[in-house]
């Protein structure tokens, strides 16, 4: 994905009208500024009006019933999944899961497939940059089974040491986790070249897309994932619903991870016999209509086609990281805006994180500030704490510009 190819014509003013939060102030004469995407998007009114009408006209639980609502409502919801499908280009649906979000979905390969696959010795390789959510289901896996969690190292400006890759892969790997996108330096990593390294050694690839698949193209296929997790809310849809996408042969090879209804083909007293795929997999009643409400977010985000919100993005990042370089006691990490996505965190020496949050806030920004669930991260970066702009299509050039008067308060109050 290259996403330094030149500005084809996109305005966000057309997309705003879509987002009725967006229309408002946070203080008075301040209007909302929100820099903080990478934590959870905003929602047109075509997916707040999907979930509306689910609940309007079609709601009843999928699968079960024999009745029109219960049809319509399956129809839907399957529809979902052949447009995930489509979306990621996988090559069934059955390969789709619906799970409550990305660390739900990390969660279910590291327990269903992890426990069958890891043995005592082996080893789990994963990168210093990654989100608690594709760490800690690993360090458990890692203590329950015996195996031993090893990582690879990032360069000062925020990039993956791929250098010594084939000494950190050996036959002891047996999966790599990576994300495409940091949720706190932007770094896009080069996941395919790191996915062809793990094959070579026989190990399984989940590549975390949490920050990707909302906002470049995500082809699993021309990847060679095994595994990709991500997350409906971060990408305009509902909370409570995100994905799994899973090669078949090896979600086939996978016994189950939750038991109970819609899972099994059949239960005796003595046992039961498990679903095929994707049911397998969505034990109980799923997130119907937060699959439903992602779908439409799909369609709003392939109407503008993500090659021009990636463009567009990396518009903004060049702008906010021409202004912090100006500005003193201004620290950025991660790198250039050429090799990154939308996602700007910083520190200003002087000021915590918290409070450069809280004076942004007073002028309308909201931006996030903490470990953004990446503590070793910070530790790594010798920082326990940095603020973090994120973006999304919808916000402006301007918008920038409010963020940097609210920083110049910030420098002035705390000299
Ligand atoms: N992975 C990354 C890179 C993230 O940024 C996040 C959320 O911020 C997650 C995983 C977890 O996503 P969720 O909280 O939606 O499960």
């Amino acid at each position: 994905m290259t996403i330094s190819e030149p500005a084809v014509s996109f305005d966000p003013l057309v997309y705003r009208q879509d987002f009725p939060i967006l229309q408002r102030e946070v203080h008075p004469g301040r209007p909302l500024v929100y820099f903080d995407n990478a934590a959870t998007t905003q929602r047109p009114r075509q997916v707040i009006q999907t979930i509306v009408e689910m609940y309007e006209k079609h709601y009843a639980n999928v699968h079960r019933g024999i009745h029109t609502l219960a049809d319509e409502t399956t129809e839907l919801y399957e529809e979902a999944r052949r447009r995930v499908c489509r979306f990621i280009n996988a090559r069934s649906e059955e390969e789709i899961i619906f799970t409550s979000g990305a660390t739900a979905s990390i969660n279910l390969v590291a327990r269903a497939w992890g426990d069958a696959n890891i043995r005592p010795g082996d080893e789990i390789l994963v990168t210093e940059m990654e989100h608690h959510s594709n760490l800690v289901p690993w360090f458990q896996l890692a203590e329950r089974r015996g195996a031993t969690v090893r990582f690879i190292p990032i360069n000062d400006q925020g990039e993956l040491v791929l250098d010594n890759l084939d000494t950190l892969l050996t036959e002891r790997t047996k999966i790599v986790a990576v994300t495409v996108v940091s949720n706190v330096l932007g770094t896009i990593n080069p996941v395919e070249s790191i996915i062809r390294a793990a094959h070579s050694v026989g190990a399984k690839v989940l590549v975390d897309g949490a920050q990707s698949v909302p906002h470049l193209v995500t082809d699993v296929q021309k990847m060679d994932a095994d595994f990709l997790a991500f997350s409906g809310h971060k990408m305009l849809g509902p909370s409570g619903i995100g994905v799994l996408y899973g090669k078949r042969e090896i979600l086939e090879a996978m016994p189950p991870f939750m038991g109970g209804g819609s899972m099994i083909r059949e239960v005796r007293l003595d046992g039961f016999v498990p679903g095929d795929l994707p049911y397998r997999f969505e034990a109980g009643t799923p997130p119907i209509v937060g699959a439903i409400g992602l779908a439409a977010a799909i369609d709003y985000l392939e109407r503008i086609g993500l090659e021009r919100i990636a463009v567009h993005e990396n518009q903004l990042t060049v702008k906010l990281h021409a202004a912090l370089a100006e500005m003193p006691r201004v620290r950025v990490f991660g790198p250039a805006p050429d090799k990154k996505g939308g996602i700007v965190s910083f520190v200003v020496d002087g000021i915590h994180a918290h409070d450069v949050a809280q004076l942004l806030d007073s002028v309308g920004v909201a931006v996030r500030a903490g470990h953004h669930c990446a503590m070793p991260l910070h530790k790594r970066l010798g920082v326990v704490a940095t603020a973090r702009a994120s973006f999304y299509f919808y916000n402006t050039l301007n918008e920038i510009d409010q963020l940097v008067e609210g920083l110049e308060r910030a420098q002035r109050i705390f000299k």
